[in-house]
C-alpha cells in the first residue's frame, strides 16, 4: 500500500513513521510512504501556500492551487475542473485531514486497509480552502473532537492505524482481531457465546464494538497488587469468560457511548 502525505512540514515525519510496526512494514515493502512538500507547487519567490480569508476574520487559509497541483502530480493526471470533474478511482482515496471531517474510527482504518493508495492532505493555519474538501478530496476525516494545529499528526495516526491492519504487518495475525473496537462488528473472535454479535446495533455506525480486556504479565504480585487469580489458573474457558465480562465492564465504565442503548 502506498501512502502519500502532502504537507508544508515534510521534516515532521522524520521519526514518527520510523518505529516498530510502521517501520517494519516500510522495510518489508508492505507499505511505501512518500512525503510531498506542498511548497514545491508554489510559483512565487516566497513559496506562498496560504492567503487571507475571503469575508474577513483571523488566520490564513491554505490556497487551493498548490494542493490541486500536488495531487495531480502524484496521480499523474488531471483532476478536472467545474465543467469536467475527474472520475474517481475505487482503489485509492484522497483524504483531507480536518477537525470538521467524519470521525476516523477502526472501521475507517479497516476500509482504508483494502485500498492500494491513500493520499493524505495535511492542513495548517485556519484550515484549507473549502474547494479542496468539496472537489479534490474524496473524504474529510477528523481524528477526534479536538483541534490540533496541523494535519500532520492526524495523518501519521491514520497511517499507523491502517498499516497494522495490513496482512503481514503484525507478527501475530490474531492480534488485530482481539483488540479494542474489533468485536461486535462481525464474528466474535474471543470464543465466548456469540451473544455480543446479536445485540442491538450501536447508534454510531462503525462503532459497534467493545474495548480490549485488561492484560497482565509477571510478576503475579507487584507492591501487593495481585494479578486476578483466575488468569494464573489457566482454565481457558474461564479465562475467555472473564475477559469477555471485563471487556464489557471496561467499555461501560470508560466508553458507554460504544454500547447500544440500555445495555
Ligand atoms: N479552523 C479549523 C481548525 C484548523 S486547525 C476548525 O476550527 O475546524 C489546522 C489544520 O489542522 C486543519 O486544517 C486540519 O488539517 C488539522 N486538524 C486539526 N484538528 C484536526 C483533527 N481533529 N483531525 C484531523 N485534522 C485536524
Amino acid at each position: 500500500m502506498r501512502f502519500d502525505l502532502i504537507t508544508i512540514f515534510p521534516e515532521f515525519f522524520v521519526g514518527p513513521l520510523d518505529h516498530g510496526i510502521v517501520r517494519r512494514a516500510r522495510e518489508n515493502e508492505l507499505t511505501q510512504i512518500n512525503i510531498q512538500d506542498l511548497r514545491e507547487f508554489t510559483k512565487d519567490k516566497h513559496r506562498t501556500v496560504d492567503d487571507r480569508p475571503f469575508g474577513g476574520g483571523e488566520g490564513m487559509v491554505l490556497k487551493p492551487e498548490p494542493l490541486f497541483e500536488a495531487v495531480e502530480k502524484l496521480l499523474g493526471r488531471s483532476v478536472g475542473d467545474a465543467a469536467e470533474p475527474m472520475a474517481r478511482d475505487a482503489n485509492s482515496a484522497i483524504v483531507l485531514m480536518s477537525a470538521s471531517g467524519h470521525l476516523f474510527t477502526q472501521e475507517t482504518a479497516r476500509r482504508y486497509a483494502h485500498l492500494d493508495r491513500l493520499i493524505l492532505i495535511c492542513g495548517r493555519y485556519e484550515g484549507v480552502d473549502e474547494r479542496v474538501a468539496e472537489y479534490l478530496a474524496d473524504e474529510e476525516v477528523s481524528v477526534g473532537d479536538y483541534v490540533l494545529s496541523g494535519g500532520e499528526m492526524p495523518a501519521a495516526l491514520v497511517i499507523d492505524a491502517v498499516t497494522r491492519l495490513l496482512p503481514g504487518a503484525l507478527g501475530n495475525e490474531a492480534s488485530t482481531q482481539n483488540e479494542s473496537f474489533s468485536t461486535l462488528s462481525g464474528e466474535n473472535s474471543q470464543g465466548s457465546s456469540g451473544e455480543r454479535t446479536s445485540r442491538r446495533r450501536s447508534p454510531y455506525p462503525g462503532r459497534q464494538s467493545l474495548l480490549d480486556f485488561p492484560h497482565y504479565t509477571r510478576p503475579a504480585e507487584y507492591r501487593g497488587w495481585k494479578v486476578p487469580e483466575l488468569l494464573i489458573g489457566g482454565n481457558h474457558a474461564e479465562v475467555a469468560k472473564w475477559r469477555s465480562q471485563q471487556s464489557r465492564e471496561k467499555t461501560r465504565r470508560n466508553r458507554p457511548d460504544l454500547l447500544p442503548e440500555n445495555d
